[in-house]
């Protein structure tokens, strides 16, 4: 009965509130009806099946690298050979076809470059002399044993991968729980894992949300989280507790600056696409735009032109520009957002209101007249909204854009390369993209990291992003034909 209590493992609760390994009955995005249900792996569960992977990881470390790097790619060719049924599973959860195209075609170039990294940092392992003439240095490099991965919902598949690879390959064995928004990936998935014979034993799942995520963190040497501030802190302070190392991915509020010397069309075009691709449901999206005062009424005029022609795959997934809101709870920030603005006096330009057809879609939504006392410029929106103001100096701009809690990545619209990158130096954030919006998800084999509440722990692009998952450790040798005893600490006779 609603509103009724029972006493439970938590306490009293109200009936209908679901306890935290209850079965998830999981939503379809496209139709809103729950269609999938997960059954959460309890602590004992997880705890049982950590025990057994990290009996299983040292025979996998022995295999040696190149012999890992080729289980790798039979598990590249096995989700090829398992494509359709890993596409169905995201594109029920996600909505999508298209991005899900490219999550599953990333795993190839991710599994080489990651493999490629792995390569060059164990040549480290050489023997090499110390400053000490006599003495000899050999770095071991001893991956974690077992590694968590705890992932978000909007990039299922790669953001299990982007830390699953790079694990696997240094040696660990890996516990995935993917999010109980979009976890219908992980069975499939494993499948995948379970026809490489050096890969079955290392590798597994567990269903369900932050009680099961807990468990995880409680059981493994090390863990990978990409989620939201307020799930990371929880993450790092269970980790700190624990003693182990959390790599923290959080979200972002990602700026854009558009200097008076930027091309107005090609700014425009890249503003859109960089705010409403995948519903701006990417932790990267552009979610606020600064432009020089001079251009703002023609940009703002050409973003909601090029908004307009935006449309929603409602019809089929394969139909429109953008799909629907994958987290039916999402709605309420990003209406939130808006409504906020509007009632402290933005003007909205075009969308504002979902369309509901089974799911929910926001269609791109374009504000002006924004400023900092409204959330829709501080807070992650998460949606297609571009909330564009003005500014009347590059030091004005700048401070704005890094007026915020978050810093995981920015970008700059100029005249020149020259005049973007001297004002990306200034941007906090751990990546500026210039005269185009989220280059980092073209480029991948340099370092970048996370400023403020955006994340914490290494970078898991470029070489750290193998590197992370081992400790080194030192062997040194003295060489040397003498002894020292203990005379060598006796004290100089004094004449005194
Ligand atoms: P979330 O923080 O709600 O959940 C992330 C994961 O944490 C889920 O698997 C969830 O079950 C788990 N979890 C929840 N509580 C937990 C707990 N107490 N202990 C351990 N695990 C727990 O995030 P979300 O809503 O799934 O994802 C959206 C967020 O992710 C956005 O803020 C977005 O910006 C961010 N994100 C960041 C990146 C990045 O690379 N920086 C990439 C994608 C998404």
């Amino acid at each position: 009965m609603q509103g009724e209590e029972r006493r439970g493992a938590q306490g009293l609760r109200p009936m209908n509130a679901s306890a935290p390994f209850d079965p998830i009955h999981v939503r379809n995005p496209r139709t809103g009806e729950r269609d999938h249900v997960i059954k959460p792996a309890t602590p004992d569960e997880v705890a049982s099946t950590a025990d057994r992977l990290r009996m299983n990881q040292p025979a996998w470390l022995d295999l040696g690298l190149e012999k890992r790097i080729e289980a790798m790619n039979a598990f590249a060719d096995a989700v090829q050979d398992n494509r359709q049924k890993i596409f169905d599973a995201l594109c029920a959860d996600t909505g999508r076809v298209l991005i899900t195209h490219l999550e599953i075609d990333n795993l190839r170039h991710m599994t080489n470059r990651m493999a490629g990294f792995a390569q060059d940092l164990v040549k480290k392992e050489a023997a090499r002399n110390s400053a000490v003439p006599t003495i000899m240095a050999r770095t071991q490099l001893v991956p974690y044993p077992l590694v968590g991965i705890i992932s978000p919902w909007n990039f299922p598949f790669l953001l299990g991968m982007i830390d699953s690879v790079p694990a696997l390959i240094a040696g660990s064995a890996i516990l995935y729980k993917p999010s109980e928004i979009t976890p219908r990936h992980a069975a499939p998935v494993h499948e995948c894992f379970a026809q490489v014979p050096a890969l079955a034993d290392v590798v597994d799942y567990a269903m369900g949300a932050g009680a099961t995520g807990e468990a995880v963190i409680d059981n493994t040497d090390a863990v990978c989280f990409t989620g939201s501030v307020r799930t990371g802190r929880l993450v790092a302070e269970r980790a700190a507790s624990n003693f182990i190392p959390a790599f923290l991915e959080m979200g972002g509020k990602d700026p854009a600056i558009v200097l008076e010397s930027a091309e107005l069309e090609r700014t425009a075009q890249v503003l859109l696409r960089g705010s409403v691709a995948a519903a701006g449901q990417a932790c990267q999206s552009v979610e606020r735009i600064y432009v020089a005062r001079p251009l703002h009424d023609a940009l703002v005029a050409r973003l909601a032109e090029l908004a307009a022609e935006v449309t929603l795959n409602t019809q089929a997934p394969d139909k429109g520009h953008i799909g629907p809101l994958i987290f039916g709870k999402q709605l309420a920030t990003i209406q939130s957002h808006i409504d906020d603005a509007v009632e402290k006096g933005a003007t909205l330009h075009c969308g504002g209101k979902p369309v509901e057809d089974g799911g929910t879609w926001y269609p791109a939504t374009v504000l002006s007249g924004v400023n900092h006392t409204m959330r829709v410029m501080t807070d992650e929106t998460f949606g297609p909204v571009l909330p564009v103001m003005p500014f009347d100096s590059i030091d004005e701009a700048v401070e704005l854009a890094n007026d915020s809690r978050y810093g995981l990545s920015a970008n700059v619209f100029a005249g020149s390369e020259e005049e973007g990158v001297e004002v990306g130096r200034r941007l906090n954030g751990g990546v500026v993209s210039v005269n185009e919006a989220s280059l980092s998800g073209s480029v991948h084999e340099f370092e970048q990291e996370p400023f403020n509440l955006s994340g914490l722990g290494r970078s898991r692009m470029g070489p750290a992003g193998v590197e992370r998952f081992y400790r080194h450790k030192l062997i040194l040798s003295d060489l040397s034909p003498e002894t020292r005893g203990i005379n060598a600490y006796a004290e100089p006779a004094t004449n005194a």
